[in-house]
């Protein structure tokens, strides 16, 4: 089924100037770019997207150190497009701890980091992007980031293939 999904490239990636590779590897795939832009949110915004649901999962330690993490910087937000593309881009994107995360996915290939030292240091996990975990988060954030005439319909050499 295609579906659209919700990808930020977090501050310490803009800043590491890894935006070029991160968006090679969905496209490589055959993801469709149908919205993009460079945002710099405030904290409130950033509570939008970091909803109480991240306290009673992580812990509200944890969301106080993301909601700071997320506005250091600007980010680039992108709604991708393409075959069950929720579960295909969390596969590319990898697990949350860049320590366990895959060799071959984002987080394993563009950072190494652990929870421990996460934790020891009173920081967020530093993980390269977000992206939404399932359907309905997906609507949300996509709700939240983009305005309706924001996303784009429109034909790919991917559509041809599909
Ligand atoms: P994911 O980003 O893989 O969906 P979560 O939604 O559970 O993971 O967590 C959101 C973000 O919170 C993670 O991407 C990571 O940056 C950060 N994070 C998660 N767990 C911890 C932790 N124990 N310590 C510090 N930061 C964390
Ligand atoms: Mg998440």
């Amino acid at each position: 089924m295609k579906e659209k999904t919700l990808v930020l490239i977090k501050p310490e990636a803009v800043q590491r100037h890894l935006i070029g590779k991160i968006i090679s590897r969905f496209e490589d795939a055959g993801l469709k770019i149908v919205g993009m832009k460079m945002v710099w949110i405030d904290e409130e915004f950033a509570k939008k997207h970091y909803t109480e649901d991240i306290s009673k999962r992580r812990g509200e330690f944890v969301r106080n150190k993301l909601l700071k993490y997320l506005v250091e910087g600007p980010v680039v937000a992108i709604v991708l497009e393409g075959v069950d593309a929720i579960e295909n881009v969390r596969r590319i994107t990898g697990s949350t701890e860049p320590k366990t995360a895959q060799p071959g996915t984002i987080r394993g290939d563009f950072a190494h980091v652990s929870y421990k030292y996460a934790d020891d240091n009173n920081m967020a996990v530093k993980n390269i992007i977000h992206s939404s975990s399932n359907e309905e988060d997906a609507k949300n954030e996509i709700a939240l980031w983009f305005k309706k005439n924001e996303l784009h319909d429109y034909k790919t050499i991917q559509d041809y293939f599909f």
